[in-house]
């Protein structure tokens, strides 16, 4: 495993790291959890994402309980959670965005869930426009200043929005946001390589990119159609099926042109394409999802294709997905 740093921070996160997004109480129970953690671990990951809202809470209680079944040392880990959405089915008003109480409040049941004594890293799921800036950082800096949180962060926030969070938290003494949380693969890249581009200079802002495969449509499992039990059969994410593969599966079309590409340097198209976020130095690290152990152990691998990709091979690729 090669491990990063966390932006300016100094935090080492492995360059691959495990989400639990879909998969964690819903598409996986506890002994399929604790077999991909296991080997996560084993492997040298040592993040584990997770956010108040996957599966309504489900995702971090299960997490928590295979985090203690394997005794993994509390400070050889880190572990998030994320706050906005809520993880009642129908938040009420106080359940959900990022107000003080609710930021507080979800911090202290994600702890419960997870069964930890603090996060690693906490994020802003999305940002709130009914609550101010000030309250948000200021409720971060309340849970730094307690040690229930080590690092805040936001996620999907935009470029103007972080710089706002960075001058109210300058211009109160507080903490500031160190990390983002953005969708960076293949095909989604302006926010990571463009919109943020000021903000790993002027902040030493960190990424803990996710969807490195476009939910597996990188990996080409969509090419010939939609294999039963894969995510985009998943009841409830009917919305995410356009999404992934485009109107009319353009999307699709495009996925088509990498195995070949691939095959140049004896990888698979979920490898070249975790390898391709790997390569971004602004990346801080790649968040894996797996539903399957076998998944999680092939796309390991494309830490090794790392030497590999030079300025050809990015530009081959580019010309592809044109
Ligand atoms: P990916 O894009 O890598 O998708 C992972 C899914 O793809 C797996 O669950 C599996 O789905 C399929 N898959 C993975 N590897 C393979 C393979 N080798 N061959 C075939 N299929 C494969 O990542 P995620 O979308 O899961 O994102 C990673 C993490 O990022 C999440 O778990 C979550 O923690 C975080 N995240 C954060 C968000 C945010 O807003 N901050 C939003 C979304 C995710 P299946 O087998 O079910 O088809």
């Amino acid at each position: 495993m090669q491990y990063r740093r966390l932006g300016r921070t100094g935090l080492q996160l492995s360059a691959l790291s495990f989400g639990a997004w879909v998969t964690f109480g819903r598409q996986i129970g506890r002994s399929e959890a604790r077999e991909i953690m296991a080997l996560a671990w084993d492997r040298g990951i040592n993040f584990f994402d997770n956010a108040e809202t996957y599966n309504h809470g489900e995702a971090e209680r299960l997490m928590g309980d295979v985090l203690a079944d394997l005794r993994f040392s509390r400070d050889s880990y880190c572990v998030s959670s994320k706050v906005y959405f809520g993880s009642a089915e129908k938040p009420r008003p106080t359940q959900r965005g990022l107000s003080r109480k609710h930021v507080i409040e979800a911090c202290h049941q994600a702890l419960e869930r997870l069964r930890v004594g603090h996060l690693d890293l906490y994020f802003c799921h999305r940002p709130d426009p009914e609550t101010p800036i000030e309250e948000t950082v200021a409720a971060m800096d309340t849970l730094i200043r307690q040690g229930k949180v080590l690092y805040w962060g936001t996620s999907e926030w935009p470029a103007a929005a972080i710089h706002e969070a960075h001058r109210v938290a300058q211009a109160m003494h507080m903490y500031a946001p160190v990390v983002e949380q953005p969708q960076y693969n293949l095909l989604h890249r302006e926010r990571v390589e463009q919109e943020y581009a000021p903000l790993y200079a002027s902040y030493g802002m960190g990424t803990t990119i996710w969807s490195p495969l476009a939910s597996g449509l990188l990996s080409g499992k969509y090419n010939q159609g939609i294999p039963d039990g894969s995510r985009l059969t998943q009841p409830g994410y009917e919305w995410l099926r356009d999404m992934v593969l485009g109107e009319g599966g353009e999307r699709v079309e495009k996925v088509k042109r990498l195995p070949a590409i691939a095959a140049e340097i004896g990888a698979t198209p979920a490898q070249l394409a975790i390898a391709w976020c790997l390569a971004n130095p602004n990346v801080s690290t790649v968040m894996l999802g797996a539903s399957r152990k076998d998944q999680l152990e092939h796309n390991l691998e494309a830490l090794e294709l790392l030497p590999r990709f030079d300025l050809a091979l990015k530009e081959r690729i580019e010309q592809a997905l044109a």
